[in-house]
């Protein structure tokens, strides 16, 4: 008799039936989507052989939106309506755009969510939902090249992206009807694609300079586990960038003013972006705009005068390059390779300045615009169950720091920067005060040690705690992190088991207060921060000290004190008092010290009468039984 045979779970019963995923680059600038067949992940072309979706939106009254190349050509004429880079307005709140959009001509309005909202004839939209357009034309490219309905996609983002851009980006393949399997780090996708596991062990660098992002990741390779070892960029720094450099040296150039109309400004960028691409196989172009009045301007800009405008914005995504280099330890000699990924990594002074950095030429082998779409269709494939044993393993790392706020305002971090995820860390807390029944516990996320400096990502509180003495109580709070680097957290409390849950899904309101200037902080603020955390701690201690001192005086104190004894301890009470909130850490550590000694003779006495209370009307052998 043979053997029934039964399926590993994960994998389709049915051997033959592959089922279908995907891989999806939403980029700011172009977006690709790209799939696995017969061992070999490629991107699929539109009807008309064009790999590269623009990603731009184009809004009209009472018609569906438009995607793509056609909405790209509708910028010049109604930018209003055309929604480009929506990507950089992602899980961002109203204050954060007014910022980032500054560039951008569209004219927002708020919602009460805080996430702001874009006015279009159609109508007003969210970011989200202009995604989900970008994703649906890709969805119905792959079904139709598919012939069949997606099981699942990966899509990437930057590896910057923090909770509530990544959520945003969850939302948006919702609403487009994608079932997500999980957001990989573009960098990361691009090391799948690259197949560095089949090389040898060692340490790569992954450099993608896009339209609109900066990223830079470290990987090291060993013992079969592909793992990321530190992450560091910049969410606002790409080609974009280098057009406006270019835009407004031909502004000056033409003699057109600061305010010119938005379409005006379309055009001089839509130029300025042509020369640049064309300039990286030319050494010279020529330009030509279009003015008011059917005036036309027309110069030239050579590749020796575009490098003199670019080189300081690329020499810009040097610091985080070498910020990455010091979190993973390494110095440059050890890198083995670097990657070039992204549009903009096909300018020649940019593989000249990375070159000179990494001292080695950097690897351009695959299509800088293909490989992270090539690298989400690998993992979508090994992820929707395609591939069985010993596929790779990926980790992704976490950028910043997750902590909580404890008491005196300061941030005790239960997961560090760049630690691998998924991840869980728990850690024992307990309460402040004598019968505190609740607890507020307040996430935060950054380097920094004062909560006031670090972004704070949720707050939820713990109740039910039963009334016990300060410091008894045991609250466990977990912290986890998913795949996709979201974050959820769990307090209990230990002898009564009260929980309290709360998924992180900050409010979009963040301030954009970038992670590298956050980071930046708490470098430049590294001394300062160790003494604040001192004389926070010392206040904190202190006013524990004073609560003790006045609740057990007040119960005590008539009992078991003498006058002397009792003037004695008020007087170190009220001088600790007066100086509990001062600024000078001695002092305030001195007066403690000496409230803490007055009072010492005064909590031996209140000790013993307890222990006799306690013993009284017990036979030993009560306690040892316990
Ligand atoms: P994103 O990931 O942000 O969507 P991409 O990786 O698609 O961006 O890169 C888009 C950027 O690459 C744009 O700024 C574009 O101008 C630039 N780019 C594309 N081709 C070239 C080229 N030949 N030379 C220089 N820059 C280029
Ligand atoms: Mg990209």
């Amino acid at each position: 008799m043979s053997l029934l045979q039964i399926s590993e779970p994960g994998q389709s019963p049915a051997p033959h039936q592959r089922r279908l995923a995907a891989g999806i680059d939403l980029g700011t600038t172009n977006s690709l989507v790209a799939t696995s067949r017969s061992g070999v992940a490629d991107v699929l072309p539109d009807i008309d052989g064009y790999h590269l979706l623009p990603s731009i939106v184009s809004y009209t009254k009472g018609q569906p939106a438009i995607v793509g190349r056609v909405a790209a050509a509708a910028a010049v004429s109604d930018p209003l309506n055309t929604i480009a880079s929506v990507k950089r307005l992602m899980g961002r709140g109203i204050e954060d755009v007014v910022q980032t959009g500054n560039k951008l001509p569209y004219q927002f309005t708020k919602s009460e969510q805080g996430m702001p909202r874009i006015s279009t004839v159609a109508g007003d939209v969210s970011p989200v939902q202009v995604s989900s357009e970008i994703l649906k034309a890709l969805k119905l490219r792959a079904e139709q090249s598919l012939q069949g309905e997606l099981d699942g996609v990966v899509i990437t983002v930057p590896a910057y992206f923090d909770d509530a851009q990544r959520q945003a980006t969850k939302d948006a393949a919702r609403l487009a009807g994608l079932n997500v399997l999980r957001l990989l780090n573009e960098p990361t996708a691009a090391a799948i694609a690259y197949g560095l596991d089949r090389g040898s062990e060692g340490i790569h660098v992954i450099y993608d300079l896009g339209g609109g992002t900066f990223d830079i990741s470290i990987l090291r390779f060993s013992k079969g586990i592909f793992e990321v070892i530190a992450t560091a960029g910049n969410a606002a720094l790409g080609g974009d960038d280098l057009d406006h450099e270019i835009a407004k040296w031909i502004m000056a150039q033409a003699d057109i003013s600061g305010d010119a109309s938005h379409s005006q400004m379309r055009h001089v960028l839509s130029e300025a972006r042509i020369a640049k691409e064309a300039l990286t196989n030319q050494t010279s172009v020529e330009l030509r705009i279009d003015l008011d009045k059917g005036a036309v301007w027309q110069g030239e800009l050579t590749r020796k005068q575009l490098e003199t405008l670019i080189e300081p914005v690329i020499r810009r995504t040097l610091a985080p390059c070498r910020r990455a280099l010091r979190d993973a330890d390494i110095q440059v000699s050890d890198v083995q390779d670097v990657v070039l990924v992204g549009g903009t990594t096909r300018t020649p002074l940019v593989r000249k300045l990375v070159g000179e950095f990494f001292e080695q030429p950097p690897l351009v082998d695959i299509d800088p615009d293909k490989v992270v779409a090539i690298g989400a269709a690998i993992q979508a494939d090994i992820l929707v169950g395609n591939k069985n044993d010993g596929e790779m393993l990926l980790l992704d790392v976490i950028p910043l720091s997750l902590g909580l706020e404890t008491m005196g305002g300061l941030s005790e971090k239960l997961i560090a920067r760049n630690t691998t995820i998924p991840v869980a860390r728990a850690q024992e807390f307990t309460t402040y005060k004598d019968g505190q029944v609740a607890m507020m516990i307040h996430v935060v996320q950054g380097e920094r040690d004062l909560v006031d400096d670090c972004r704070s990502l949720a707050r939820f509180e713990l109740r039910g705690i039963p009334p016990m003495a300060a410091g008894v109580a045991r609250i466990r709070v977990t912290f986890q992190v998913d795949a996709d680097g979201l974050l959820s957290v769990d307090a209990i409390e230990q002898t009564s088991g009260v929980s309290s849950h709360i998924e992180v899904k900050p409010s979009y309101g963040l301030q954009e207060n970038e992670i590298e200037q956050m980071l930046r902080d708490s470098m430049d603020h590294a001394e300062s921060d160790v003494e604040s955390r001192r004389l926070r701690e010392a206040q904190v201690d202190a006013k524990r000290l004073i609560e003790a001192v006045e609740s057990a005086l007040a119960v005590d104190a008539e009992k078991l004190l003498d006058c002397e004894e009792c003037q004695k301890i008020n007087q170190a009470l009220e001088k600790l008092k007066e100086a509990e909130s001062s600024s000078s850490l001695e002092e305030v550590k001195r007066l403690t010290s000496i409230l803490d000694k007055a009072s010492a003779g005064f909590a031996a006495k209140r000790m013993d009468a307890n222990i006799h209370k306690v013993l009284s009307g017990h036979s030993v052998t009560d306690f040892d039984n316990k």
